[in-house]
Order: structure tokens, then C-alpha cells, then sequence
């Protein structure tokens, strides 16, 4: 009997996981999407701009909470639809103040966002990732190690930064695509990313930043878009042969060719990028490299951005050793670049104790889980 009941509350349960999964999604969804669904239930259209409001402008978490929408519609939408089907797996609080968050998708797969603070309290930045892992392989990247899984989905990256506004209260001023992945590997994803948070977070095109490795056909295409956002471009190397060791997407598209397209990106947008140079002791972080890293930035319209490397969980990169560079042989190499009359930014440690760096808290979490098995 016992048996027989246990049995009856499983089916049930599970008829009822079946029903959540086809229910329609909100998050995600635009204004038109909102007003066609309103439609189909039979609402009239402005009902969709309540919901819009409660989704994206108030980052409502149920339906209930959507006071001024009539019971009955309220009703209706807990029926049929879902506000978001991406959960918190686990959220890191930095003595710094940077949040960090493992996202868990409807396939059991996760992301990393982070939420920094920096000192003008205005400004919050999201960091958020456009893959599940990357499949560039750059030698001092967790990420990079580990291969590619899959693609986020537009919503996907855009929910990165509704559950940081959802679960502080907090309103994002500011995105940078420095999480997770390669953006322009999900190229279209990314930009459809970028007109939500632009229309439906109202965050201005000239506060959202894409980084990249350098995906040469990429940078023109981007130029071309209606909304172009600022580029950051992961160098980290002044010349060829050195980019290659760290980085094999230099093997595809060569220092000269990029520095082209960067032209191009500046004359068509007006737009400045950001040069994102990771200084690795002894390896790139040379008087020499700085010289010829002043000489490459001469005819671009650019700043730069040293980043002090961020040691990752051991592993074999062949004869290359990765290490912290000295603090003299940073403030070296920013001088000489400053001498050659760019603005040169020292990317402070945020989150450290939290391993807020690129991919660490995800490698950490499934180096614990093969330890368990
Ligand atoms: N794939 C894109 C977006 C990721 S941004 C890109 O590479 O640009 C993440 C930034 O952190 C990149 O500039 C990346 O090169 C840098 N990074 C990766 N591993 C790092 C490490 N161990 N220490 C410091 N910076 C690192
Ligand atoms: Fe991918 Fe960027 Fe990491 Fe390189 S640095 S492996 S491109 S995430």
C-alpha cells in the first residue's frame, strides 16, 4: 500500500517537472515576444509592458510579487509560463565586495558571473561568460584547458545579469563579456545578448564591452552592427612568435592581421579599444616586450590594460613556466608604455580570495567533484 502511494507521488511529481519544462519562459523574452504572448491569452497588449517592467525594470522572482497585475492574469501565467529556469549554485562574497556566482542551466551545466564594485559605488559592473568552457586554448587560461561544452543562448548570458540584479537588488551600470568562452566564437548570440541588455536592462551600448582573442572576421562584422559595443582585445604578447606559445589562435589570425582589423574597427566606430595585456614573470613582462609593445600600439587608437597574471591550478605547458611578475617589472614595463603617450591601467585584484578570475571557481568546483568519485 505503502509502496503503491510512494509510486503515485513520484508520477506525480514527475508529470509535474514535465509540466515546468514546457512552460514558456519569460526572462528573455522582448517587448514584441511579451505582447504576442498577451495575444495568445487572450490579454490585451498593454499587459505586456507590466510584465516587461516586472521582469526587467523591478527583477521580479515570482508571479506574485507582480502586484498591480490583475489575479487572474497572474493566474493564467503561473499555468503556463516560468519567470526563469536558471538557478544559483553557488554565490561567493570577496572581503573586496565582488560577487561571484555559478549559474546552473536547465542541462545541468554552469557559468560563472561575477559583480564588481569598483570605488565610484555608481558604477557595477557584471562580468559575465558567453560559453561553457572555450575551446581557444590560450596556455594560461583555466578555461582554456579545459575545451568547449556548448554555446550559451541569448537568454543565457542575459540572466547572468538578472540574478545578480534579482538577488542584490543591485542595478548593473555596466557589462564586460570577460567571463567564460570566446564571445566571437557565438557570435550571434552574443550580439542578440547585447540588444537585450541594451533594450530590455536599458544599459548603453558604450557600457558594454566585448573582449576577445582576436577572431579577425569577427572585429569587421562587428563594426558593422547596429549596436557596437567596445572591444577589448586580448593580446598578450608584442610579437608573433611569443603570442604563439601562449596563445594558438595567433596561428589563424597573425598580430599584423589583427592590428588591420583593429584599424578598421576605430575608423568606422570612432571607437578606441582596450589593449588586455596579462604579464606573466619573466615570460612577456621584459623591458624589450614593453618597447615592442609601445611600437605596435603607436598606430592604433587604443589604451592598455596590464593584467598581473593569476596563477591557476598546476598543470604541463610544456617548457613555458607561468609565474606572478614583480612588482618593479610591472611598474617598469607601464612606464615605458606610458612614455610612449597611451594610457596604460594597472587591472587591480578584485576578488582574489574568491578565485574571481576566469574560470577558476568552476575548475575548483569539478576538480572537487572527480576528487569525490
Ligand atoms: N575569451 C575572451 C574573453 C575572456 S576575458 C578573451 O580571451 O578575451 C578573460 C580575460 O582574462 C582575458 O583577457 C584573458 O586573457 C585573461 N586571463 C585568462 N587567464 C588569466 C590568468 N590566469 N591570469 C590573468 N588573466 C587571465
Ligand atoms: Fe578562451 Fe579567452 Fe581563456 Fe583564451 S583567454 S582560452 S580565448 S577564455
Amino acid at each position: 500500500m505503502l509502496k503503491f502511494f510512494i509510486m503515485e507521488v513520484r508520477s506525480e511529481k514527475m508529470e509535474q517537472a514535465k509540466q515546468e519544462s514546457e512552460k514558456i519562459r519569460l526572462s528573455g523574452l522582448d517587448k514584441n515576444e511579451l505582447e504576442a504572448l498577451m495575444e495568445t491569452l487572450g490579454e490585451k497588449k498593454f499587459r505586456a509592458g507590466q510584465v516587461f517592467s516586472w521582469l526587467y525594470v523591478k527583477n521580479a522572482k515570482t508571479f506574485d510579487e507582480m502586484s498591480d497585475i490583475k489575479k487572474d492574469l497572474r493566474e493564467k501565467l503561473k499555468e503556463c509560463a516560468i519567470i526563469t529556469d536558471v538557478k544559483i549554485k553557488t554565490k561567493q562574497i570577496s572581503s573586496d565586495g565582488t560577487l561571484k556566482y555559478l549559474l546552473e542551466y536547465k542541462d545541468g551545466n554552469t557559468a560563472e558571473c561575477v559583480l564588481m564594485r569598483f570605488d565610484n559605488r555608481a558604477n557595477l559592473t557584471a562580468c559575465v561568460s558567453s560559453q561553457i568552457g572555450c575551446a581557444m586554448g590560450c596556455k594560461f587560461c583555466a578555461t582554456g584547458r579545459r575545451g568547449i561544452i556548448r554555446n550559451l543562448e541569448p537568454y543565457e548570458i542575459l540572466e547572468q545579469i538578472l540574478t545578480i540584479q534579482r538577488d542584490t537588488g543591485l542595478k548593473v551600470t555596466n557589462v564586460v563579456f570577460m567571463g567564460q568562452g570566446e564571445p566571437f566564437n557565438n557570435y550571434e548570440n552574443v550580439i542578440r545578448a547585447i540588444e537585450l541588455i541594451n533594450t530590455c536592462l536599458t544599459i548603453g551600448i558604450r557600457r558594454i564591452t566585448v573582449s576577445t582573442c582576436g577572431i579577425v572576421p569577427k572585429i569587421y562584422d562587428v563594426s558593422n552592427e547596429d549596436l557596437v559595443p567596445t572591444l577589448a582585445i586580448s593580446l598578450h604578447a608584442p610579437n608573433s612568435v611569443l603570442r604563439e606559445k601562449i596563445m594558438p589562435v595567433e596561428k589563424r589570425y597573425n598580430l599584423a592581421d589583427l592590428k588591420k582589423a583593429l584599424q578598421h574597427y576605430s575608423e568606422k566606430t570612432g571607437k578606441r579599444v582596450t589593449l588586455e595585456y596579462v604579464l606573466i614573470g619573466k615570460l612577456n613582462d621584459t623591458k624589450e616586450c614593453a618597447a615592442e609593445l609601445a611600437h605596435f600600439m603607436k598606430d592604433l587608437k587604443c589604451n592598455v590594460n596590464l593584467i598581473p597574471y593569476n596563477p591557476v591550478e598546476p598543470c604541463d605547458n610544456g617548457a613555458l613556466t607561468f609565474k606572478k611578475p614583480d612588482k618593479k617589472d610591472i611598474m617598469k614595463f607601464k612606464y615605458i608604455l606610458e612614455a610612449s603617450g597611451k594610457k596604460v591601467t594597472v587591472r587591480l585584484e578584485r576578488g582574489a580570495d574568491i578565485d574571481a578570475a576566469c574560470g577558476q571557481l568552476k575548475g575548483k568546483m569539478e576538480l572537487a567533484q572527480n576528487g569525490k568519485s
